[in-house]
């Protein structure tokens, strides 16, 4: 609004100066031509037309000024043939000779000067487009972008490192002062409508904040930043804190681009997207993904312990008898030591037994997740469903498990897989419980894709299968259907899959029912 009415000043008064121009130039042609014709001044008076034609530039175009250097050229030969016409002496036309050239030259040298003025004011013109262009970008765009100057800042860093002070870390654990010091020397020029949002109405020049408001002391993406321009980098970009105008803290994503050359610097573009709520999420995910873990180790040690009992009641009762017929064999008179030698040895055997069970189970409640250990996967799926076979029978689903005869074995992390499974298969007796089908079932399917080097397992149920909201956002943290959910088992998964290098989808199978597919990459098949 403003603008357009400086403009429209601007025009006005560039109008008025052309109006006084033409006048003085007809005014003047008027006396040249009066006092060519009607004086006997003896002189080249014509000559003087050049003036009227200079002040003639002034007010008219191009096609103008020929115009006018024509009119100039004809009044004087009609001043030269009203005086003399009738005594034409070679003084006379030396003198009109004089004029014509004189004319002449000035047209030449003011259409030439005219063309340079008009390249001129194109170059302005576009810069002045390309200025308002980018001022337009500058104030609507969605993404916060703040202008500082950062010139007094470059010049002090390139003098440290001229002096030999090339890393920016070394110099702020030297002097403590350093970083405030430079923290000081940013200016702020110009804040967008976004970044006013972002940081509060004192991020713009006019307020009297200074960077010191917005840039905690501590930052490491500062002192990152410090030593990018320290080493004349083109481009910066990290994950920064800043604080708003109100002391908030804000994770935004900055990103800043040099400018070549050195003058340039006093409008360095800084534009910062907010993610602080991402980054809260990320956070959120990260202790619910912890939490879930330590949870799902303390059901693993419930169903563990179930399955503990089961597994070492045969090898101890074993033991037993074997102790029992052991004594019986020592008791005999004479002892029967060659029985005795074997029942013990069937005791040191079961005792292995044992205590192989527990070496497995306390490495499988142990092992950190992200170890990678050989695993034997057709194995590791039957482990599974022992531990979720009570699940599995209080709801009456069958399971049926097929697998190719002998899959390679695999490196990767045990405990992280089994908890991808007891994930799917828990979310799979859920929907079978939800639905209640006639036929409740979990097909699993375990094979290796000799072309593609990958191993995929499948996990077919029958309950409702996946909804079309659900499909589109299985695996999006916090995304559940379910009262009692909380939507992040799905999102774990896929992580875990993601990081051994796997991938892990989920569709509706076309007979009903929901189905999950996770591929792993087929490493090293070592034993
Ligand atoms: P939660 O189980 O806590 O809801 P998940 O991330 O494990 O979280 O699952 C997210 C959503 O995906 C579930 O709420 C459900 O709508 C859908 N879902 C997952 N597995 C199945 C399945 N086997 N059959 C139908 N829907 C499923």
């Amino acid at each position: 609004m403003m603008q357009g009415l400086e403009w429209t000043l601007a025009q006005q008064q560039a109008g008025r100066h052309e109006r006084l121009f033409a006048t003085s130039t007809v005014l003047v042609a008027a006396v040249i031509f009066t006092v060519d014709t009607f004086t006997d001044i003896e002189g080249a008076i014509a000559v003087l037309y050049a003036i009227a034609l200079l002040l003639a530039s002034q007010a008219v175009s191009r096609t103008g000024l020929i115009r006018f250097s024509v009119i100039f050229l004809v009044l004087a030969l009609v001043s030269f043939f009203l005086t003399h016409a009738s005594d034409p002496t070679f003084q006379t036309f030396l003198r009109l000779g004089v004029a014509l050239v004189a004319l002449g030259l000035t047209t030449t040298l003011l259409l030439r000067n005219d063309r340079a003025r008009f390249a001129l004011l194109e170059t302005n013109a576009a810069l002045r487009l390309s200025e308002g262009r980018y001022r337009s970008i500058f104030e609507r765009t969605r993404v916060a972008l703040w202008e500082r100057d950062y010139s007094k800042l470059r010049t002090y860093l390139m003098d440290l490192k001229a002096r030999g002070f090339g890393d920016v870390r070394t110099v702020a654990r030297q002097d403590p002062q350093f970083i405030n010091r430079c923290i000081g020397m940013i200016e702020i020029v110009a804040a967008n409508d976004a970044a006013i949002d972002l940081l509060g109405s004192s991020a713009t020049s006019a307020s009297d904040a200074t960077m010191h408001d917005f840039i905690p002391l501590n930052s490491e993406t500062f002192v990152s930043l410090l030593q990018a321009i320290m080493n004349g980098a083109s481009y910066f970009e990290d994950n920064a804190e800043v604080l708003n105008d109100v002391g908030e803290p804000k994770i935004v994503l900055l990103s800043i681009s040099f400018p070549e050359e050195q003058v340039a610097y006093d409008r360095v573009v800084v534009s910062m997207v907010d993610i602080t709520q991402r980054e809260q999420a990320r956070h959120a995910l990260a202790k619910a993904q912890e939490e879930l873990a330590r949870a799902s180790r303390a059901a693993t040690v419930g169903a563990l312990s179930a399955s503990l009992a089961h597994e070492l009641n045969q090898p101890l009762g074993a033991i037993a008898v074997n102790a029992q017929t052991l004594l019986r064999w020592l008791d005999r008179d004479p002892p029967d030591m060659e029985a005795a030698r074997r029942s013990a040895e069937r005791i040191a055997r079961d005792s292995q037994r044992t205590s192989d069970i527990l070496r497995n189970t306390r490495s499988m409640l142990f092992s950190q997740p992200g170890e990678t250990q050989a695993l034997d996967l057709i194995r590791l799926v039957d482990d599974t469903l022992t531990l979720m076979k009570y699940d599995l029978q209080r709801e009456a689903i069958t399971v049926e498990f097929t697998h190719d005869a002998a899959v390679p074995v695999i490196s990767s992390g045990r405990l992280e897989l089994q908890q991808v499974l007891i994930n799917l298969i828990s979310n799979a007796i859920q929907a079978i419980k939800a639905t209640s089908p006639d036929r409740r079932a979990l097909a699993i399917s375990l094979h290796a894709d000799a072309e593609r080097d990958t191993i995929s397992i499948t996990l077919h149920d029958t309950g409702q299968g996946l909804s079309p909201e659900a499909m589109q956002k299985l695996f999006t943290p916090f995304f559940t259907t379910r009262l009692d959910g909380m939507g992040i088992g799905l999102s774990i998964c896929r992580n875990t899959i993601e990081a051994r290098g796997g991938t892990i989808t989920g569709r509706n199978h076309p007979d009903g029912g929901a189905l999950f597919e996770i591929t792993l990459p087929k490493e090293t098949a070592s034993a």
